[in-house]
């Protein structure tokens, strides 16, 4: 009797007969991984436990407790299958619905779907569809392949009334040259399907619908709008709770939200993707630059400031107009002075440092020659994509360029990464990630530029013994890059600072030093972000802190509440006291009562609320309470600055 040996994760051999399948590898093994499969990985590749195995592969056996990739591929199947397994509850509750496309995603899965004229289904009915659901995954209904050629598919679909499953499949037909397509049926419903699927039904173990939203058939503006259903699958309800849990966390430290409510920014119709900096905000923004400030002071650079407005010609010479011509904003100059020259708001801040630095002649010996800028740039970000802070239009560069030899580069990155480090753990993250990408397709500069550029960058980071991370192709359009990314309070991965190398800009601004050896030489330009957008981090720092920033960096720090009107005397002169110490303070002067005002400054995440009536006049004390530790008695408002340095400095 033939038969064919596979290969499973430890490297043993296991033989079956001819023609069996994943689900028979697993019965081989033993019962209980029978049980628990869901899918198989052959040579790498996820695929139905029902599929033959072909001679020769390396296998795997996809089970809830599966870890690393093969857990990402265990919730893959089964979101997979919630998907199915929505569209056959709306389908039956919406006779008439049309069905496009169901992927799992990163945290779950959605389907898209057209419902019938007049009807739409609102977030309240989302439970009725999650009984459906579970009706049929009770009813432990198999996922079952079949294969159909083309042309049948496609009158299958049509006769269905499944005109976006007719398009797919037309698609199929004519960009990969399809003859036949696969379809799964679970119970009542049939989908034009790529798969894999686990076994049935019944193998989704616990799932959630999330939200419902409009999506564009195919992403294109110009198409029908689709109604997306979003939902979430796991193989344990312990696991869905957790993360249940932690959406709600982010929900109630969105940004978006915390911004209006704690008076930092606003956003309006009149700019969109631009922020209105409320003072609070304003204040929040220069501590943050503050910080900044301190890393440029302790490495030597210099700060300029650019102009936001340049003629168009140069961003021809920077090479913009090429490569990022549409996320730009242009400029009608007046018609007074008969001016005819067209110009740009600058999406970088890079061109305006290279005539900074091409006005003057500079020698071997101002090298590294280091200029900062926090530079405004903006770019015209497709409103779909903007995102309250994070996509904005108009943002401000926490931005540096470095002009130096190629030999100083790996000094001059060891620098940027330990201002990195340093300034990262200041605001709470600890862990930096460090990536680096390589030449895009669409670049500029030869073979030879870009393989030094990425040799610089490799030998900075090795020198430091950084773990790091390549990611192929993802570099900018002049140079490889390293990014640096934290992890926040919430597990979310950002990317911050940014470090790129580039040869091609000082070619193009023909920038020059006089070297040792009185010739001209072309320097290096190094560009480098510490934080990246000050407003992005600003959003991302709320995120962390939950709007409940360390003292040190709360635009408010203390909240001073006079129990009533006769004490508000008072009130302003340890106002004053406190502010000539540095502790910024806020005094409510409302006649409202002090348990309102107490509340109110809760509202407000105000670290310290300073309480006083008429005791703590007539003894010069005021009464503290604290957002973290609660009521700390009365004291000498003097005492007041070093309760807010706890925890500032080491
Ligand atoms: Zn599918
Ligand atoms: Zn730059």
């Amino acid at each position: 009797m033939s038969g064919i040996t596979v290969t499973l994760p430890d490297g043993s051999p296991l033989e079956l007969p001819e023609g069996a399948s994943g689900a028979d590898a697993a019965a081989a093994i033993g019962p209980r991984l029978a049980k628990d499969a869901l899918g198989v990985k052959v040579d790498g590749e996820l695929r139905d436990l029902a599929a033959p195995l072909p001679d020769g592969a390396a296998i795997a056996i996809v089970t809830p407790t599966s870890e690393g990739d093969d857990a990402d591929d265990a919730l893959w199947l089964i979101r997979h299958d919630a998907a199915h397994v929505m569209a056959t509850a709306v389908v039956e509750l919406w006779p008439g619905t049309k069905v496009s496309i169901g992927p799992p995603i990163a945290d779950g899965f959605y389907y898209d779907f057209e419902f019938p004229d007049g009807e739409r289904p609102s977030e309240a009915d989302l439970e009725r569809i999650e009984a459906a659901m579970r009706a049929h995954i009770d009813a432990d209904e198999p996922f079952e392949r079949s294969e159909l050629p083309v042309a049948e598919a496609v009158e299958r679909f049509r006769d269905a009334g499944e005109p976006y499953k007719v398009e797919l499949i037309e698609d199929l037909e004519r960009d990969q040259g399809a003859e036949t397509v696969s379809l799964y049926r679970n119970g009542p419903f049939t989908d034009l399907c790529r798969g894999p699927h686990s076994p049935s039904t019944s193998r989704i173990g616990a799932f959630k619908l999330n939200s419902i939203a409009g999506a564009y058939w195919r992403g294109d503006e110009s198409r029908q709008m689709l109604t997306r259903i979003y939902g979430t699958a796991f193989h344990r309800q312990a696991d869905l709770d957790r993360h249940l849990e932690q959406l709600e966390r982010a929900r109630e430290s969105d940004h978006r939200r915390l911004g209006p409510e704690l008076d930092l920014f606003r956003f309006r119709e009149e700019a969109p993707g631009m922020p209105f900096w409320l003072p609070q905000g304003t204040v929040l923004l220069e501590l943050i630059e503050r910080e900044v400030r301190e890393q440029l002071g302790k490495r030597g650079y210099r700060e300029i400031r650019t102009p936001e407005v340049l003629d168009e010609e140069l961003w021809h010479r920077s090479g913009h107009w090429d490569n990022y011509r549409e996320n730009m904003y242009f400029v009608e100059p007046s018609q007074r002075e008969g001016d005819q020259r067209r110009f740009a708001l600058k999406p970088m801040n890079c061109p305006g440092a290279c005539l900074v630095f091409g006005s003057e002649r500079h020698s071997y010996r101002d090298l590294p020659l280091r200029l900062a800028e926090f530079g405004k740039v903006f770019r015209y970000e497709r409103e779909g994509v903007l995102h309250g802070l994070l996509r904005v239009r108009a943002f401000t560069q926490d931005d540096a360029h470095v002009y130096c030899t190629l030999e100083q580069v790996p000094a001059e990155v060891d620098s940027i990464c330990s201002a990195i480090d340093e300034l990262y753990a200041r605001f709470g993250f600890d862990e930096v990630q460090v990536e680096l990408s390589t030449r895009p397709e669409k670049s500029v500069g030869t073979d030879e530029q870009w393989a030094r550029a990425e040799g610089g960058l490799r030998e900075a980071l090795e020198r430091q013994g950084r773990d790091y991370e390549v990611s192929p192709g993802e570099g900018t359009f002049y140079g490889p890059k390293i990014d640096f990314h934290v992890t926040d309070a919430l597990g979310r991965s950002w990317q911050l600072g940014t470090c790129q190398l580039d040869f091609q800009m000082p070619e193009r601004f023909e920038l020059a030093y006089q070297g040792e050896d009185n010739a001209e030489h072309r320097p290096v330009m190094i560009h480098r972000a510490l934080l990246g957008s000050m407003e992005r981090f600003a959003g991302i720092l709320i995120e962390h802190h939950g709007g409940r920033f360390p003292a040190w960096l709360a635009p408010t720090q203390a909240a001073i509440l006079p129990v009533s009107d006769p004490h508000v005397g008072y009130a302003r002169a340890v106002a004053a006291r406190l502010g000539a110490a540095g502790v910024r303070n806020r005094v409510d002067e409302r006649a409202e009562s002090v348990g309102r005002k107490v509340r109110d400054a809760e509202l407000a995440k105000v670290p310290l609320m300073l309480v006083l009536g008429e005791r703590e006049e007539a003894e010069g004390t005021v009464s503290v309470r604290s957002h973290t530790d609660g009521d700390l008695g009365a004291m000498d408002p003097d005492r007041v600055p070093e309760l807010l340095e706890a925890g500032r400095r080491d």
